[in-house]
């Protein structure tokens, strides 16, 4: 028998979010069973219920994939948790684990389709609802340890926000001896402050106004310039060897790509639906790589994790009771967020 419990949802796309009634599976064989106890806001969530890729594909939808529980119930065949841990759900709860990209532990390219942990159709044919709720039921293969010197609430947005950065950052390189710049000083970019300052990089952040700049300078950057500043442009030139987007908006990339030293990469994770200009010349000069990047995999994000765990980073968080979840979604979308909300999920009783 499913079982009935309180979340957080919208009806339809663009429409308040409130209290709404969803069910979760019985725990099968493979599956954990996660009491909630905190999820953080990623801007993905205020994209996706506010209609900006399409209409809902479930009414209501419960938005929140980052989530941290404890595990309550675990399936007949599962090895991977026990009753008791302390674990995370982050962007997915499926693949189809057979692909050569699931193969290569890298779920989040699965070639026949990823399932997200809300708004997609899971491979029962059910639709997945994420984590503004009190409990959820998931495959123990999607769910990762987070580790006990760890805050419970500040490690919650590790699970999108933290891989998301760390996937990018890693890949192309970050470390001693390495220029990065983090554009955007939101939820995404305060957590690849602190991440690349760990890897060992010099971090510059790039914002739209001087607003931010103590802030940037406390979470540990060693430069912080104003891209509202014309000169910004001019004076970065062929600077940095890893640019992170992690703008909710369009960017202008030849004006970003331009701040690229030799072989440097654009990094972007930041979401528009609009098409971008490229020039050619802004990557034929000095060998520049435009790259994109998707949370991460399974592996990858519990490896970011225990990361976090030995570097001490973790979110700059602002914890609200879920009456409070519209009002923090207005706050993000005014750049009014320092630097994520998270939801306690006590509050959903
Ligand atoms: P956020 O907390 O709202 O931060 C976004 C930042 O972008 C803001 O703090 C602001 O920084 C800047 N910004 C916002 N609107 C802008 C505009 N119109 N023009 C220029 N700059 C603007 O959001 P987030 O949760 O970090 O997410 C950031 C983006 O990454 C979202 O689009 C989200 O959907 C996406 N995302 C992608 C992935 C992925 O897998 N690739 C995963 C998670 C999230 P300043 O005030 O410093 O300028
Ligand atoms: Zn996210
Ligand atoms: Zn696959």
């Amino acid at each position: 028998m499913p079982t009935t419990i309180n979340a957080y949802g919208t009806p339809q796309a663009g429409q308040p979010l409130g209290p709404v009634e969803i069910e979760r599976r019985d725990v099968g064989p493979h599956d954990v069973k996660l009491d909630i106890l905190y999820c953080g806001i990623c801007h993905s969530d205020i994209h996706f219920a506010g209609g900006d890729f399409g209409p809902l594909p479930v009414s209501p939808l419960v938005p929140g994939h980052e989530i941290v529980g404890i595990v309550t119930e675990v399936g007949s065949e599962v090895t991977r948790h026990q009753i008791g841990d302390r674990v995370g759900i982050g962007c997915m709860v499926n693949s189809c684990r057979e692909c050569e990209n699931c193969r290569r532990g890298e779920e989040q390219y699965c070639l026949n389709g990823h399932t997200l942990v809300f708004g997609n159709e899971d491979r029962d044919g059910s639709f997945t609802q994420g984590g503004y709720s009190r409990m959820i039921v998931a495959n123990e293969d999607f769910v990762v340890r987070v580790p006990e010197s760890l805050d419970a609430a500040a490690a919650a947005p590790l699970l999108c926000a933290g891989i998301t950065v760390y996937a990018p950052l890693k890949r192309w390189g970050a470390g001693p001896g390495k220029r990065v710049a983090v554009v955007g000083l939101g939820g995404l970019g305060h957590l690849g402050v602190k991440i690349a300052k760990a890897m060992g990089a010099e971090v510059t952040v790039l914002s739209r106004s001087e607003s931010k700049r103590q802030d940037a300078l406390d979470l540990g950057a060693d430069a912080y310039l104003a891209t509202g500043d014309e000169s910004t442009f001019s004076t970065l030139a062929n600077t940095f060897d890893i640019v992170l987007n992690t703008v909710s908006a369009p960017i202008d990339v030849n004006a970003y790509l331009g701040l690229l030293r030799l072989r440097g990469t654009l990094a972007s994770v930041g979401v528009t639906t609009e098409t971008l200009p490229l020039n050619v010349f802004s990557v034929l000069t000095n060998e520049r790589t435009l790259a994109g990047s998707q949370f991460g995999g399974i592996r990858e994000t519990q490896e970011m994790l225990d990361f976090c765990a030995e570097h001490g980073v973790t979110a700059d968080v602002e914890l609200i009771s879920a009456d409070r979840i519209n009002e923090a979604f207005d706050r993000v979308l005014r750049s009014d967020v320092r630097y994520r909300f998270v939801i306690d999920a006590a509050t959903l009783e």
